[in-house]
């Protein structure tokens, strides 16, 4: 199972899983028990943050595993609090800690936070870390088109990745045109939209074409888009069934038809206008 899950590579030159597993949400303590299931289903690429405080939780399923640490690619984030040179050195110190690794696979800026005006400054942290083999890829996180230009205007190194909102009801095309203009791989977060678009009845039908669910019909959308996913569940049949994408292909015309359910239905904040 665990090589069927294509690796896209990054603007550096490493490879990363195009399907990983998200933990937004999960208490801590119910962290270890949804990782394992996941890394026993075959995920290999996880994907936390240090505000969703699980970090710990996460490191101790990797731990337990015994799956060996060049066989993973580990995610976290930089929550906006931490924002700023020194402090960020200091924010990704305390993600390797808590997940009791040495080294990460990919740190994201969490948020642009444009009123603090700190990510650029973040951004030079990141680029240290990266240039001392302490991360292996660098990137960012819900970053807008403006954001990136600035960024990248400022920066040494271009962002490998640009995690974004994204699924069938929020396309996010203009980030995808200014990713794909910068060689920065789009990540999409919520690529369920948190469940809110699996009775679409467009999805549904799709699914009963293919003997498959409206999870699995999104998520294959994703897929085919070429783009990073980590849906997240802490349902063991569910994190099974969301890695089952690869004995089925959506037709163009189903890919149109997910297409046309774009209405800017944005769930979580706007980046222009979030700052913690
Ligand atoms: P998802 O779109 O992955 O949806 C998760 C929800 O869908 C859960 O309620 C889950 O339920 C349910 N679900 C999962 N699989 C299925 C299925 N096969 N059938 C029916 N329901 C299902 O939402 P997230 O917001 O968690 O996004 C995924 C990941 O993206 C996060 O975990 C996090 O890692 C990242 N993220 C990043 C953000 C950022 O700012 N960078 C912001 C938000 C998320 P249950 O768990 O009960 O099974």
């Amino acid at each position: 199972m665990t090589n069927s899950i294509p690796n896209l590579t990054l603007n550096n030159g490493i490879e990363m899983p195009q399907l990983g597993f998200g933990v937004f949400q999960v208490p801590n303590e119910q962290t270890t028990a949804a990782v394992a299931a996941a890394l026993d289903a075959g995920y290999r690429s996880i994907d936390t943050a240090a505000i969703y405080g699980n970090e710990e939780g996460v490191g101790k399923a990797l731990a337990e595993s015994g799956i060996a640490r060049d066989q993973l690619f580990i995610t976290s984030k930089l929550w906006i609090a931490d924002m700023g040179y020194e402090q960020t050195l200091e924010a990704f110190g305390a993600s390797l800690e808590r997940l009791g690794l040495d080294y990460l696979d990919l740190f994201l800026i969490h948020w642009p936070a444009p009123a603090k005006d700190l990510y650029v400054d973040s951004w030079k942290a990141l680029e240290k870390l990266y240039s001392e083999g302490k991360v292996r890829a660098i990137g960012v996180s819900n970053f807008q088109p403006g954001h990136l230009e600035k960024l990248v205007e400022a920066a040494d190194i271009v962002p490998a990745v640009n995690q974004v909102e994204l699924h069938p009801a929020l396309q996010n095309s203009e980030v995808i045109a200014a990713n794909a203009k910068h060689g920065i791989a789009t990540e999409a977060w919520s690529p369920l939209a948190q469940g809110a678009l699996l009775s679409e009845e467009s999805i549904l039908a799709i699914a009963a074409m293919h003997k498959v669910t409206a999870a699995q019909v999104i998520l294959r959308w994703h897929l085919q888009e070429g783009r990073i996913i980590i849906p997240k569940s802490v349902t063991p049949a569910r994190i099974a069934a969301n890695l089952d994408l690869f004995g089925f292909e959506l037709s163009a015309d189903q890919m149109s038809a997910i297409d046309a359910l774009d209405r800017d239905g944005r769930t979580g904040p706007d980046p222009d206008a979030f700052n913690g």
